[in-house]
């Protein structure tokens, strides 16, 4: 059962074709469940009908002519419900309806499963059989599991859809506004070409684009082969005398698989048939790999990985070659399945104007980057063909999350529109940035940034930054091939402390691990969120930590507004511990005969039983500053950086309410000053609740910074303390953010100004 599963899974996954998928659906359901027949009923969203779309056994004619609204028939009746419908003879059932023509007549056992991706229902797949019986258990069984993988086949192969009938060459009138959803990660509005970015050698991450010289393509595929060949023989040569002969029959197995006769062939012809060599290369292998897969023959089966491995070496040739000549559009949006910091790197700034990853979400680390560049970004598409939109013109609404592609005039009509009214808006709130963060009844807030590169520092400035709430120190470090030495990282430093000075720079100490990964230093884990991150990588590395306090520290010489935080404390005695380090490097440093003051050190809150021991985390230290993005993951378990899970990150949910309320008042009963840096704080309607709360520093990405002052100098304290002793009689996050943005609307802000908790 789990072989014909997992086959018939690859084969479908392979087809691109939404009719091509559903046909071959029916096709091997029907031969591996030996019923008479098969067929799938997809929803229409415009009519709200089970549509036949592919049948195995009834009257194929009719498919796309005869469909079932949800409460008609059998196939109504399993969309309504949701849920499997067994009978023996479906005929005699209240619910059947008669459709003429379509055969069904001498067919009596009936099972019907719903198709359901993200909670909604895509269509019913149904199996039928002379016999008067009942599907058994085991038959049911597998038909639901089959019909819960396929969902996301389908729904994939159904958005792929709706972007090529554009490209079927209908005139741009006609075009489709193909719309897929995600997460909004950075308000606002992106209209640009699409860039796709892949990892380097991986087959299934290249796109699909048309050649725009086929000659030339076959050139650079030839050159590519060639080089590998050498390779291969190369490596052959060296080992010749360590090898036993079957193994080295297996290079030379390689060496015939990329002759012109062989795959080289096949890739040639796709090539000639107008796509790039890129992406005939890679289609033609994962066809012959999936061959292999599917083979009964275990050798032959574990000869997938040779092949992948052969398909992976040529590829990365041409990506190598392509890398150097790569043009970049005016206005890029960088689309990819899981984007990273160094592929946003290799754009150039002014021609990167939207992000789209089809992974992770709206904390993710990539997000909180978009946002610092001040990016319009869509996270967690994760229906996005994006292998397929290299070239194609999109539209990026970064406040709901939308992607269009290939829109038409109207929808382009109205972003640009949209795109041109943000720009007023931003331009009125540059004209607060000399302005002070204070209430109509004199509250004063700080608002300082959170910052990673050095480049972020004129952004910052530029944005009206009062200092450095959050320096994340592991972006100089991720960006290098090694650790950076001391010197290094005091030169860095100090360039960061003095751009801001004499305001305070509150940087913190490495955090590594979870999603944020060194290349040179790779920690592998199976649940790398809860495992060796933060102060708990620099406490078993005092080396590295050590290091890093004495650049800060004598980065700070002559300046004096450097403040220390420390990561992802969980106890008491890996505070004392760090502490302990942090003084001894002070005193090191002055026996050493620095003339340098003893900066401030304080905790970041950002884990649950921190929380619970805020008081004695914060007796020890000169300041509590909160990390609500981790808080918010480990209080309400939820993957910050799994899309699937997304809407099930509420920062206003009031267990994260109740959290940082409790840290507030425990950190005054200490007489500590207190900050955020989470990207709650950079949030307009959660800025009114915090400052309520207590927080007196609101920590952000520079772009968020106007937008926060521009609430906060309209909201008095009175109303946020009426604001939060409302939202704190909530029991559902949903209302918490429905009770702000009413209030946001009362103020009489735009959807600029809304809450993006919900973003998250
Ligand atoms: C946080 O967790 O809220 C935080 C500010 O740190 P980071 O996002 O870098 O994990
Ligand atoms: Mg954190």
């Amino acid at each position: 059962m789990l072989t014909s599963l997992r086959r018939i899974i690859q084969e479908v996954n392979s087809v691109k074709h939404l009719t091509e998928a559903l046909s071959l659906i029916v096709k091997r359901v029907a031969h591996s469940m030996e019923t008479d027949v098969c067929s799938i009923y997809m929803m229409d969203p415009a009519t709200q009908r089970f549509v036949l779309s592919a049948t195995m056994g009834l009257n194929e004619e009719l498919c796309g002519k005869v469909s079932l609204g949800l409460d008609e028939g059998l196939v109504g009746l399993v969309g309504m419900r949701e849920e499997p419908i067994n009978l023996e003879r479906a005929d005699t059932h209240p619910r059947f309806q008669f459709l003429a023509g379509l055969g069904e007549e001498p067919f009596n056992a009936f099972l019907g499963v719903p198709i359901i991706h993200q909670r909604r229902i895509l269509g019913v797949l149904v199996v039928q059989q002379t016999a008067t019986r009942r599907f058994d258990e085991s038959e049911e069984a597998f038909l639901v599991t089959l019909s819960a993988q396929l969902a996301g086949v389908i729904a994939h192969a159904e958005a792929s859809g709706a972007l090529r009938i554009y490209e079927a060459g209908e005139t741009p009138q006609m075009r489709t506004n193909a719309k897929f959803s995600g997460i909004g990660a950075m308000r606002g509005t992106a209209i640009g070409t699409a860039v796709v970015a892949s990892p380097q050698a991986v087959l299934e991450a290249v796109p699909s684009k048309p050649a725009q010289d086929i000659k030339a393509e076959l050139e650079i595929f030839a050159i590519a082969i060639d080089a590998v060949r050498l390779d291969i023989w190369q490596i052959r040569e060296k080992l010749t005398g360590q090898l036993r002969p079957e193994e080295r029959a297996l290079f030379d197995v390689y060496l015939g698989m990329l002759n012109d006769n062989a795959l080289g062939n096949e890739v040639q012809a796709k090539i000639r048939q107008g796509e790039w060599a890129q992406g005939a290369l890679a289609s033609v292998m994962l066809d012959h790999v999936r061959t292999f897969e599917m083979m009964d023959d275990a050798y032959l089966r574990e000869r997938a990985v040779d092949v992948k491995d052969l398909g992976r070496r040529v590829l990365s040739q041409m990506q190598n070659a392509d890398q150097s000549e790569r043009e970049y559009p005016e206005k890029t949006i960088l689309v990819g399945e899981e984007l990273t910091a160094s592929m946003l790197g290799e754009v150039p700034k002014d021609k990167l104007v939207g992000i789209i990853s089809v992974r992770g979400s709206g904390n993710s680390h990539l997000a909180i980057m978009a946002r610092a560049m001040g990016i319009p970004t869509v996270m967690g598409a994760m229906d996005l063909p994006y292998a397929q939109l290299d070239g194609h013109q999109l539209i990026i609404d970064g406040y709901s999350g939308t992607v269009y592609a290939n829109p038409g005039e109207e929808i382009l009509a109205h972003f640009l529109h949209v795109l041109e009214d943000e720009q007023h808006q931003l331009s009125a709130l540059f004209a607060l940035r000399d302005l002070p963060c204070e209430t109509p009844d004199g509250k004063r807030i700080e608002l300082v940034v959170n910052t990673g590169l050095n480049s972020d520092v004129s952004r910052s400035i530029d944005h009206g930054a009062e200092g450095v709430g959050l320096y994340r120190t592991e972006m100089p470090f991720m960006i290098r091939e090694r650790f950076p030495s001391e010197e290094e990282q005091r030169r860095i430093y100090r360039e960061h402390l003095a751009a801001f000075a004499p305001n305070q720079v509150t940087m913190r100490t490495l955090d590594i691990g979870g999603d944020k990964a060194l290349p040179y230093f790779p920690i592998e884990e199976e649940n790398p969120f809860l495992g060796w991150r933060g102060i708990r990588v620099t406490l078993d590395h005092p080396e590295i930590f050590l290091v890093q306090l004495r650049a800060m520290m004598r980065a700070n010489e002559g300046f004096g507004n450097l403040r220390i935080m420390l990561p992802m404390i969980s106890n008491v005695p890996e505070l004392d511990e760090a502490l302990e380090l942090f003084n001894r490097c002070y005193e090191e440093l002055l026996e050493e005969g620095f003339d340098i003051e003893k900066p401030k050190i304080g905790v970041m809150i950002e884990v649950p039983a921190a929380v619970y021991q805020a008081r004695q985390l914060a007796h020890r230290v000169d300041f509590i500053s909160v990390g609500s993005n981790d808080l918010t993951q480990y209080l309400l378990a939820v993957d910050r950086n799994n899309a699937r899970v997304a809407d099930l990150y509420h920062q206003f949910h009031p267990a994260v309410l109740q959290a940082l309320l409790k840290i507030a008042s425990d950190t005054r009963a200490e007489g500590k000053s207190l900050s955020i840096c989470g990207e709650i704080a950079g949030d307009p309607g959660a800025a009114i609740l915090l400052m309520a709360m207590g927080y007196s520093t609101l920590s952000m990405s520079a772009n968020n910074l106007p937008r926060v002052k521009s609430v906060l100098r309209q909201v008095s304290i009175k109303e946020a303390e009426k604001l939060l002793h409302q939202v704190l009689e909530l029991e559902d996050s949903m209302d918490v953010q429905r009770c702000i943005d009413q209030l946001i609307r009362q103020l009489g802000l735009s959807r600029m100004f809304q809450s993006s908790a919900e973003i998250a």
